[in-house]
């Protein structure tokens, strides 16, 4: 024993439990469960896909509304911005500005030109003046009024509007930047240009605007929308109609030292710098805000934006919540699809279990043989297979009932899996079947070792209602790849071969391809179960006449099997296919059911002559077989005369006792009993010793045996047989001369082809008619017989 196995448990009686109590199947509202989880995923991902694209479409038309917004303000600036310096230049080209007789400007007139101005812009233009190219101031108005002359200023040059004005080209204005008027207090920005005068001098028209004047440019569409004005620097001149900041105290050194910080600058403004090109979309303090640039022409020095934001949410749900939404429905989907996979997974396994020992099902083992079986081809692994039959399970289950029967069943694979390795796989195959894949093993031989192993530890005692009881069991083995290559071929081959061990008592078997029925042969064991299941099997019958008188004796019935588009099996094979596999027991009760039906339609007829059933070995060990026999006689109000049993040599090589006791039975009730083919094996007498028999049908090979001994041999069997008692049968006579030889020789009946051959059951009862009526074979001669082949 190369490798002598241990098992899981470590040795035979394993205590590893393989009983899994836990149902496997979960209760239907778990399993609704996913389902459920499923739909519902799937709706809040198509919901939440649907709220974030109506969320990003608002959105999205939120900005363009932002944008347009600020667009429009803009514009708004850049028209204004137009429209100023076109003032200043028009009134530039005023008369009022140009040099009177006496050289000088006329003040009035300049002073009606500057007031007019600011009829054209009530409230926005707070100063207008004219000053000269030094800074002197010339004539100015101030919200209407104009200055005094004294009231002029002798120095505007240091103002923020004056030298760039007169380093623009002529006709060109200047727009500066905020800042506070020295004569409203107000924030402002001017607008001035310059014009030559005739005595080559140039003059500076200017006028300031404020501010304050430019909120109502700052238009928003939809409330919670504001709209601001920024500058190139962050500082923000305008928010929300409210110009910033507020006017001066110029008399409050305090204020106007700080007047550089008067500008707020926010933290988006920032953000509203970096931006590049002219127009576009962005956000200020996490809103959404659409920016624009104020259009600038040659002296503006404003470098300004506009911006428009909105603080209401663009959607009805917003953006995150559908975003939420899908990343729920994308969680309970994933979640679904792996509960979905686990039930699946335990539902598989459920599919493979078999539930009442917790050991794997046919199914289980047919994967891990195939998977089992790939691993051996590519060199790896070498495999075997074990089914195992409980022998005398069925009386448990009888006798004791099914509780009992299912709790050998537990134990006996409770034992098995003890038994077996972590890497072989133990399954029931159904009823009281169990089957064995093998892995890692040395050689063959290890094999039938592990087979033994098992059968030891699965025939000890097993206690029922406290009392030891006796389950035997019969295994067959086949082995990759010398008993078979595929999974079918290797658990046919260990079948095979536990038939064989069933049959013969050996306990463990290993398939062997010359001595058990191969493969093919087993696909016909299975039509050969359907025919005899469905009566399919016909009977022939063969008459047997007194050699004395010529009448017809007894009428033998031969079975034949028509297999369905095959044709005609021979007897020989398909009745041993029967003893391989087991069939032979039913076959038996077709052929003894159909061969007494024959024979009672003869009684009918009024004629008695016995039907011969032959029986085969295996039967005639089986000690129910004369009740069997004595309830179908019984059935058809038959006597017992009215059935002769033919049997072989062979049933008595196994057990002799057996035999001679069920035979001894059968007499008792009144059947004959004949030996049959006698001379073709042993022909010994020594074998008939105390064989309780009526007759002996001597075979034909021994019949027309014309070898030197031949005769001699012939002679004194039939001489022996007479002497016994017994009624000889000559059987196989083909010819006349034959027929007159065995009558010479003393034989009492006949049986051939000469004779008769086997004929359907018409034949025989018209045969049989005739027979009544006072014809007899042999003064009808051969011919008369129905040949069949
Ligand atoms: P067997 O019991 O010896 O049956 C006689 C066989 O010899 C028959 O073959 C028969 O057709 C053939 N035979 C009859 N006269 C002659 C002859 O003159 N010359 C030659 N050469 N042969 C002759 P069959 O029907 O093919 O049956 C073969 C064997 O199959 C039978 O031999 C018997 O052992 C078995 N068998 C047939 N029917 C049954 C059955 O219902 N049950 C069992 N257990 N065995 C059966
Ligand atoms: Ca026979
Ligand atoms: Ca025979």
């Amino acid at each position: 024993m190369a490798n002598e196995k241990k098992g899981k448990g470590g040795e035979v009686e394993g205590s590893s439990n393989v009983l899994k109590d836990e149902p496997l199947t979960k209760p239907s509202a778990l399993r609704v469960t996913p389902f459920v989880a499923l739909v519902l995923g799937v709706t809040l991902l198509a919901a939440g896909l649907l709220l974030t694209a109506g969320a990003a479409a608002q959105n999205h038309q939120q900005q363009r509304t932002l944008q347009r917004d600020a667009a429009q303000v803009s514009a708004s600036f850049s028209s204004y911005f137009e429209r100023a310096r076109s003032l200043d230049l028009l009134l530039a080209h005023d008369d009022a500005f140009t040099l009177t007789s006496d050289g000088i400007v006329d003040r009035e007139a300049a002073n009606l030109a500057l007031a007019y101005l600011q009829v054209l812009y009530p409230n926005a233009i707070g100063e207008a003046c004219l000053i000269d190219e030094h800074g002197r101031e010339i004539a100015r108005v101030t919200h209407g009024v104009p200055a005094l002359e004294s009231e002029l200023a002798m120095n505007e040059a240091q103002n923020a509007f004056f030298f760039p004005t007169l380093a623009l080209n002529p006709g060109e204005v200047y727009q500066a930047p905020p800042y506070v008027s020295m004569d409203t207090g107000h924030w402002v920005i001017s607008n001035s240009t310059w014009i030559r005068l005739d005595d080559g001098s140039r003059l500076i028209v200017h006028f300031e605007v404020s501010l304050a004047s430019f909120a109502e440019y700052v238009v928003t569409s939809a409330p919670n929308t504001h709209v601001a004005v920024v500058d190139g620097d962050g500082r923000i001149i305008l928010q929300d109609r409210i110009a910033l900041p507020p006017p001066m105290d110029m008399a409050n050194m305090a204020d106007l030292a700080n007047m550089a910080n008067s500008f707020p600058i926010t933290d988006w403004s920032e953000t509203l710098r970096t931006v590049s090109g002219t127009a576009g979309i962005t956000t200020t303090g996490g809103h959404p805000a659409g920016f624009r640039t104020v259009g600038r022409t040659v002296g503006n020095a404003n470098d300004w934006m506009v911006v428009e934001w909105s603080t209401a949410s663009a959607s009805l749900v917003p953006m995150w919540a559908g975003i939420a939404v899908t990343g729920l429905g994308i969680v309970l989907l994933a979640i679904a699809l792996v509960v979905l996979r686990r039930q699946q997974a335990t539902l598989r396994r459920a599919a493979r279990l078999d539930h009442l020992t917790g050991l794997g099902n046919r199914k289980a083992l047919e994967e891990a043989l195939s998977i089992a079986l790939e691993a051996a081809r590519s060199g790896d692994d070498s495999v075997a297979v074990l089914t195992l039959d409980l022998d005398g399970f069925k009386q448990v289950n009888d006798t004791l009932g099914h509780d009992k029967g299912d709790l050998v069943l537990r134990e006996i694979a409770r034992r098995l899996y003890a038994n077996v390795f972590e890497y072989d796989t133990a399954a029931r195959m159904g009823g009281d079947e169990f089957a064995v894949v093998l892995r890692n093993l040395h050689d063959v031989d290890d094999v039938t070792a592990v087979a033994h192993r098992l059968r030891d530890a699965l025939t000890r005692p097993i206690e029922i209602d406290g009392k030891p009881r006796f389950i035997g069991v019969s295994i067959g083995a086949a082995a990759h790849p010398q008993h078979g290559r595929s999974t079918a071929e290797l658990l046919r081959s260990a079948d095979a071969a536990m038939y064989r061990a069933k049959r013969d008592r050996e306990g463990v078997r290993l398939y062997d391809s010359g001595t058990v029925v191969g493969v093919s042969a087993l696909g016909l064991a299975a039509e050969l179960l359907t025919a005899i299941d469905n009566d399919l099997l016909e009977m022939v019958f063969q008459p047997e006449i007194s050699l004395s008188t010529g009448a017809i004796v007894g009428v033998e019935a031969l079975a034949r099997w028509d297999r369905p588009g095959c044709g005609q099996v021979p007897p020989v094979e398909f009745i041993a296919l029967a003893e391989e596999t087991g069939l032979i027991r039913s076959l038996t009760s077709l052929t003894l059911r159909l061969a007494l039906d024959e024979a009672l339609s003869w009684r009918k007829l009024g004629v008695h002559v016995p039907v011969s059933v032959n029986l085969s070995g295996r039967v005639v060990a089986d000690r129910t077989f004369p009740v069997e026999v004595a309830a179908l006689l019984g059935e058809r109000g038959l006597g017992a005369d009215a059935l002769v049993l033919e049997i072989t040599e062979t049933a008595l090589i196994h057990d002799r006792d057996r035999a001679v006791e069920v035979l001894e039975k059968l007499r008792a009730a009144g059947v004959r009993v004949e030996l049959d083919d006698f001379g073709s094996g042993y022909a010994s007498f020594g074998l008939l010793q105390d064989l309780p028999l009526d007759g002996l049908k001597i075979d034909r090979t021994l019949v027309v045996d014309n070898t030197a001994g031949g005769p001699g041999l012939l002679a004194a069997t039939i001489e022996n047989a007479q002497y016994r008692g017994l009624k000889v049968v000559a059987e196989g006579v083909e010819d006349a001369a034959t027929l007159d030889r065995v009558r010479e020789l003393g034989c009492d009946t006949a049986q051939g082809y000469h004779v008769g051959r086997p004929m359907s059951s018409d034949a025989v009862r018209a045969l049989l008619r005739g027979a009544t009526s006072g014809v007899t074979l042999e003064s009808v001669g051969p011919s008369a017989a129905v040949n069949l082949p």
